[in-house]
């Protein structure tokens, strides 16, 4: 049995998105299928739209931070039930069986796919089938259109934080943005000293709201200066070359910077600082299974989601357009009427 699905497609880079419609077929043993309700807009879904990597393959159907409700499930499938609500991210499958999967690092799996790209269309669509194992129930006191940006922004800037911080580190932030945001807010859930570090100094007032103790205008070599060997974590969120040495100076001694902001030059720093501080440069990718499912317990107790505007499905290539112009929100997410 095929299922009819309308979608906003991309049919090359740049292009707006258009309605297309297409059918799915039937639902493998391992899958849900979901009515999309709620779809958050994320910055990859325009990289991934406008093929800045390269890979993209059109029509292509964008959208990885998808809520909704499950309207079937295969034969296999024992721990979701019809008329539950879930949310799926960037990662939609994995083997479940490497070593990575087995002890919890799933997102570095070999065999992992991704919700959107390689053939699989994703949020920006009425409906959606994924593997069962990558729908994540979404705990009642979290609101869908709170949710969404969860899923991936949420995921992205948690998992590193929970990862690599305890609440007696100093963290720092670069960038507040989607992921910036939300990077803010756990952090400082989690009791670390947070300090927002941003190019534009008009975010410090928005950077206290979420949390941050402390703010460094990146642009003023006296703030980077007094900041200096302050902090023992920084996570990166934004993808523009930045003078990565001001940064690892900011750093305390064996301090770490994270990057999830993908900038695209290479990060020239010389060995003999990274010596002398024991410092080190690490990425950190989505977030596994297990660490998806704690985030969004935590971010249901401590009442902690991305701020959002929410706009119909069909005013989507405006959202993009605000996107591109930088007149954006923290966070788009789109509604399904
Ligand atoms: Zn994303
Ligand atoms: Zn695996």
């Amino acid at each position: 049995m095929t299922v009819p699905v309308r979608a906003y497609a991309a049919t090359s880079p740049g292009r707006p998105l258009e309605i297309l419609n297409y059918e799915l077929g039937d639902l493998h043993p391992d899958e849900v299928r979901i009515e999309v309700s709620h779809s958050g807009l994320c910055r990859s879904d325009l990289d991934a739209l406008d093929d800045r990597l390269g890979t993209s393959s059109y029509p292509l159907v964008a959208g990885h931070e998808i809520i909704g409700q499950v309207s079937a499930v295969g034969s296999s499938v024992t721990h979701l039930r019809v008329g539950q609500r879930v949310g799926v991210g960037p990662i939609c499958n994995t083997c479940l069986n490497c070593e990575y999967c087995a002890s919890g690092r799933d997102n570095v799996c070999s065999k992992v796919e991704f919700t959107i790209g390689g053939g699989r269309r994703g949020g920006f669509a009425d409906i959606v089938h994924v593997p069962a194992a990558y729908a994540f129930p979404i705990p009642d006191s979290l609101g869908s259109e709170n949710a969404a940006p969860l899923l991936c922004a949420g995921i992205t800037s948690y998992a590193p934080i929970s990862r690599h911080t305890t609440s007696e580190s100093h963290v720092g932030v670069i960038g507040i943005g989607g992921l910036g945001h939300l990077a803010l807010k756990f952090a400082a859930a989690r009791g670390s000293e947070v300090t927002a570090i941003s190019t534009s100094p008009r975010k410090a007032d928005a950077a206290r709201r979420f949390g941050a103790h402390n703010f460094v205008a990146s642009s003023d070599a006296e703030q980077l200066r007094r900041a200096a060997g302050s902090l023992d974590f920084i996570l990166s969120t934004v993808d523009a070359d930045l003078n990565w040495l001001d940064y690892l100076n900011l750093l305390r001694p064996d301090g770490k910077i994270c990057f999830v902001g993908a900038s695209m030059g290479p990060i020239g720093v010389p060995a003999a600082m990274l010596i002398m501080g024991q410092y080190s440069l690490v990425g950190s990718a989505a977030g596994s299974r297990a660490t998806t499912t704690e985030m969004l317990e935590f971010s249901a107790r401590h009442q902690i989601w991305a701020e959002t505007e929410v706009v119909p499905m069909s005013d989507i290539n405006r959202a993009i357009e605000r996107m591109r112009s930088g007149d954006a929100p923290f966070r788009f997410v789109l509604t399904h009427e």
